[in-house]
């Protein structure tokens, strides 16, 4: 089961399982999710879908051997419009489907963030640094429903011996991520495509480092599969400012109109994000094999599809 089957990572999770050979029930409230991004996987035998809100109680009949919750809006800007919702599904939510996976004994993995550090004192991140987030702040509705997420996931394993995992995900890009999310780059694509200004915030220094979606669903199914259940960070630790990401973007596009502005920094905006992964290497024999201008080229290939340009490039 895949609980925000509509979203941008539970699709391609969904995508990836069905090749696998396994049956998907697939669970969304949409709030977030689109069913263009698994309306692929309707006709299919092997998946299932369900409408609803996983911070309510979850009744699913039959066997059921691996949950993967996937369920939160997981943007800045959709977590400001909905902070209470944001808190619910990490913090009920998660307690639910940690309720399910022990009543169905199946192995259920959460997925946590790159949010649980912060804005971070310790660079690159490595699961050990205990993070430095402001709770009160604006993004401490994601940053603490996460961190309570993972406390609770460790509690379900300590005590009942439920079988976790728990996947720290940080930056992540490719098709069927959400035009309007806010996110940079569904923001700086669909600006550079209709040839408007790229809207890069404060003085563009801060960091990310980005993940294509293959690798990180990669990473996210041996892990599921592995014998470890502390979490784990997956990521690209290739890191770039904001500012030269939005000139990568502006040369891919190539649109002579497009051009870059400022916006003022959001409240809190972590200065600089780069995953350590050598758990990962070392028990998942993982590590990202997209490099960015390969996954950004197939990412332009979804964007153009999907955002109206102005017809001049
Ligand atoms: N950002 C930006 N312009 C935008 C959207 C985001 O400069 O239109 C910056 C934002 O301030 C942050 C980085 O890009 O430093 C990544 O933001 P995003 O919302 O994608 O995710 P975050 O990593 O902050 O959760």
């Amino acid at each position: 089961m895949i609980t925000g089957v509509a979203g941008f990572i539970g699709s391609h999770l969904a995508d990836r399982f069905i090749k696998e050979g396994y049956h998907v029930i697939g669970m969304d409230n949409l709030i977030t999710g689109n069913l263009d991004n698994i309306a692929h996987l309707f006709p299919l035998k092997a998946f299932e879908y369900y409408h609803h809100d996983v911070s309510k109680f979850v009744h699913v009949p039959g066997e059921l051997h691996y949950i993967l919750h996937f369920a939160s809006p997981a943007s800045p800007i959709d977590y400001l419009r909905m902070p209470i919702q944001t808190l619910k599904v990490g913090s009920l939510g998660t307690h639910n489907l940690l309720g399910l996976a022990k009543s169905k004994k199946a192995r259920i993995l959460i997925a946590s963030t790159s949010e649980v550090y912060g804005d971070p004192l310790v660079h690159p991140q490595r699961e050990d640094y205990w993070g430095n987030v402001n709770p009160i702040g604006p993004r401490g509705v994601y940053d603490e429903a996460k961190r309570f997420q993972e406390a609770m996931t460790m509690a379900y394993h300590n005590y009942h011996g439920l079988e976790t995992r728990i996947v720290r995900i940080f930056n992540t890009y490719g098709p069927r991520m959400r035009v309007e999310d806010g996110r940079v780059l569904p923001a700086f694509f669909s600006q550079a495509i209709r040839g408007e200004g790229l809207t890069v915030f404060g003085d563009g220094k801060q960091t990310r480092s980005f993940c294509y979606v293959d690798d990180l669903v990669e990473g996210i199914y041996r892990l599921l599969l592995s014998n470890y259940h502390l979490p784990v960070n997956l990521g690209n630790p290739s890191e770039i400012t904001i500012m030269d990401f939005a000139h990568e973007i502006l040369k891919l596009v190539n649109n002579p109109k497009a051009h870059i502005i400022h916006n003022p920094l959001p409240v809190d905006d972590p200065k600089q994000r780069q995953p350590d992964i050598s758990l990962a290497k070392k028990i998942l024999d993982w590590e990202p094999k997209v490099s960015r201008s390969e996954g950004l080229k197939l990412t332009y290939e979804y964007f153009r599809q999907v955002v109206k340009g102005d017809g001049n490039h």
